[in-house]
């Protein structure tokens, strides 16, 4: 039986004003037209107009809409269901017009969908997806507005240290340093102590400046290092829940990134202990008060001759102290023993290995309540579903946590002993952490001069 129809075509990216692409599309329906036996009476074609875009009116696709209603046209033939509609309300209205009026015809070049019956659903969930595809591409376009701005210098900008002037493209020396450091970072040193090395070193800014404790450590928390794209100082996260990434060559992995920002963080605690100069000794924060449990911290107070002793932080009616070189150098003998004997600290998994899967569970997420929201999918499944998912992103998150916990410190060490007394007093203290949570310091038992080491008890970390 043969009907009247109208055929939809839209091309929604034309900037060059040419109806190429619309001719094609109605080429197409009318192939599909003369197959069925229907008689294309209309076309209404929408021209370079986004369906996408909130509150562009298609005036070719609201006439059709009102044609189809008044019974003008028996039906609709598109290219794709793409073309007809990108947003979720514009399906709806003509699935109505569709329920309400019988016998009306509906085709696409890409495979028919009945909007009359069964094909409702469908229609829907791909109304939606194309929906999600329209989003993106907004959100395409928008983030390579930001990477123009990101390619081209701006203003009083300067490139951020370790790429070229592209600020794109790693250079190669200023990159092998950043690493170096963030090896050392990860190893306990502080980004104070990092900074007079480079200015020791050489190594200037590429505003030409001496580094501070400040400025590197502001450095070694930019995402930019792992290829994240911040936009005004917030993440940037894609529909499916991930980390934007910027289109320059990351410095670190992301891993490596997330390792290096809980070491910063410890280094911020640890940095902390309400005690001036509380850091200026190898066990300042880990020695402990054998008597009341608390920090002990060292003093060379009333001491000549450089002598100087780790102190009771509360040294509440009791006094406890002990020679500063005498546990110190006993501490080291004890981690450089291990150390030597060990060979090394083994790293195990240098990658976390549930990444995947978390972006895979965000983004199924999505899918799933997208699918719920334009009705394709019931909510007896859609929530269990994603509630079950919500469940297992936080067993992730609590797993990734773990996981930084233990891999955030020293990543490769492989010590001599000459290595150990090279090594900076911070991370030398890091590794010192690593096999032990705290060293208590008890009470002298015997009177005599001679520092008796059965005071010193190093209490070994959990093995994880
Ligand atoms: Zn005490």
């Amino acid at each position: 039986m043969t009907k009247n129809v109208g055929i939809y075509a839209r091309i929604s990216d034309d900037p060059s004003g040419t109806k190429a692409g619309v001719t094609r599309q109605i080429e197409d329906c009318t192939t599909i037209c003369t197959l069925r036996g229907w008689t294309p009476i209309v076309e209404y074609v929408d021209n370079d107009v986004s369906a996408y875009k909130p509150g562009v009116v298609r005036p070719a696709f609201e006439r059709m809409l009102v044609d189809l209603d008044r019974g003008v046209i028996e039906g609709i033939v598109v290219y794709d269901l793409d073309r007809l509609m990108r947003q979720p309300i514009d399906l709806e209205r003509a699935i109505e017009i569709y329920e309400a009026r019988m016998g009306l015809v509906f085709a696409s070049a890409q495979g028919d969908v009945d909007l009359a019956g069964d094909g409702q659903t469908m229609a829907r969930v791909m109304a939606a997806f194309a929906n999600k595809a329209s989003a993106d591409t907004a959100r395409r376009v928008k983030r390579k507005h930001l990477d123009l701005a990101e390619k081209g210098i701006p203003v009083g900008g300067t490139r951020p240290f370790g790429w070229q002037k592209d600020k794109l493209t790693l250079h190669a020396d200023e990159a092998a340093i950043a690493r170096a450091g963030i090896d050392r970072v990860l190893a306990g040193l502080s980004p104070r102590v990092l900074a007079q090395e480079w200015n020791a070193d050489g190594i200037r800014t590429t505003r030409g400046k001496n580094w501070t404790g400040k400025t590197v450590r502001q450095y070694l928390l930019n995402p930019r290092l792992a290829g994240y794209r911040d936009y005004k100082g917030q993440p940037q996260f894609d529909a499916a829940g991930a980390r934007v990434t910027g289109t320059w060559e990351p410095l670190v992995s992301v891993d490596m990134f997330e390792r290096l920002q809980e070491a910063l963080v410890r280094e911020e605690r640890r940095t902390r202990i309400p005690r001036k100069g509380a850091l200026q000794y190898l066990l300042s924060g880990v020695a402990r008060c054998g008597i009341c449990g608390a920090v002990m911290y060292g003093n060379s107070r009333g001491s000549e001759s450089g002598l100087w002793y780790y102190v009771c932080s509360e040294a509440n009616g009791h006094n406890l102290s002990a020679s500063g070189p005498a546990v110190d150098s006993l501490v080291e003998e004890v981690v450089l023993g291990r150390l030597l004997n060990v060979g090394s600290i083994p790293v195990d998994a240098p990658e976390w290995n549930g990444r995947a899967r978390q972006a895979e569970a965000a983004a199924l997420i999505n899918e799933t309540m997208e699918a719920y929201r334009s009705g394709g999918l019931d909510k007896s499944i859609a929530f269990p579903t994603v509630t079950a998912l919500k469940d297992e992103l936080n067993a992730l998150d609590k797993d990734h946590q773990a996981w930084l916990h233990a891999h955030c410190g020293p990543s490769n060490v492989d010590l001599t002993r000459d290595d150990w007394d090279a090594l900076h007093r911070d991370e030398r203290r890091a590794i010192i952490q690593t096999f032990f949570s705290a060293i208590v310091v008890r009470e002298a038992t015997r009177k005599s001069n001679r520092f008796d080491p059965a005071r010193v008890e190093p209490v070994p970390r959990a093995a994880a």
